[in-house]
């Protein structure tokens, strides 16, 4: 089936809305971002599948019901400044910049963030900013973030990230010391040193790899 429009409805209703994904924002911008043009040419056939897909440097660009639970669970505002870690193919990034008025995403392969930029500026994505670099220890030249997203595994949560949280500021993030299955943790900052922090969900993730993730091998 090649009617991309047609299996994006169905992917919103099968996969998201039937799953208690319900904040309109977040539909929203799941129907407004065309994941086909965010995989590659010999999988688009699969774009709406529910799961993840290869992207490349044995990367993948998580299942679209992860992305919208990861993007609800943020807890978003129109003038929301937010930072991705793990770029990818951008696809996460575009659904996050449909939302927010300012997304800054950090990839640490150098070809990935080349693809991504040139794909945003391709179809017109123009509060997006990529970084390279060990998105590990965040991007602090840009802090503080209202939200901050992982999209990759990390064995614990790295402090850079909790530091450069907002008063108020919601962290999103794989956690736990297995390379394949983590738990999805919310954590909020409340005050200056004060932090609570919530257990959502089991994951499967690639794993954070960087100075505050798991060593490069
Ligand atoms: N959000 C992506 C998308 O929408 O396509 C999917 C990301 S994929 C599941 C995880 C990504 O995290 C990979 O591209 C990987 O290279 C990246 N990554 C792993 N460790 C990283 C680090 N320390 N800093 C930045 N990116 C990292």
């Amino acid at each position: 089936m090649r009617d991309f429009t047609l299996q994006r409805d169905m992917m919103i209703r099968e996969q998201l809305e039937y799953r208690g994904i319900s904040d309109p924002a977040v539909i929203a911008a799941m129907r407004a971002v065309p994941r086909e043009e965010f995989v590659p040419a010999d999988v688009r056939a699969y774009a709406y599948e529910d799961g993840p897909l290869p992207i490349g440097e044995g990367q993948t660009i998580s299942q679209p019901y992860m992305v919208a639970y990861m993007t609800e669970a943020l807890e978003l505002s129109r003038g929301d400044r937010v930072l991705e870690i793990g770029t990818g193919s951008g696809y996460a990034a575009a659904v996050l910049s449909r939302i927010v008025a300012e997304v800054h995403t950090v990839e640490r392969i150098a070809g990935l963030a080349m693809a991504a930029r040139e794909r945003l500026d391709r179809l017109g994505y123009t509060n997006i900013r990529i970084h390279v670099g060990d998105g590990s220890l965040g991007w602090p030249d840009q802090a503080p973030y209202d939200a901050i997203v992982v999209t990759a595994g990390a064995p614990e949560i790295p402090q850079p990230l909790t530091e450069q949280l907002a008063t108020g500021g919601r962290l999103v993030i794989p956690v736990g010391l297995n390379l394949t299955f983590q738990t999805l943790v919310r954590v909020r900052r409340t005050g200056k040193d004060d932090y609570s922090r919530e257990e959502l969900m089991a994951v499967m993730f690639v794993p954070l790899i960087g100075a505050a993730g798991w060593e490069s091998r």
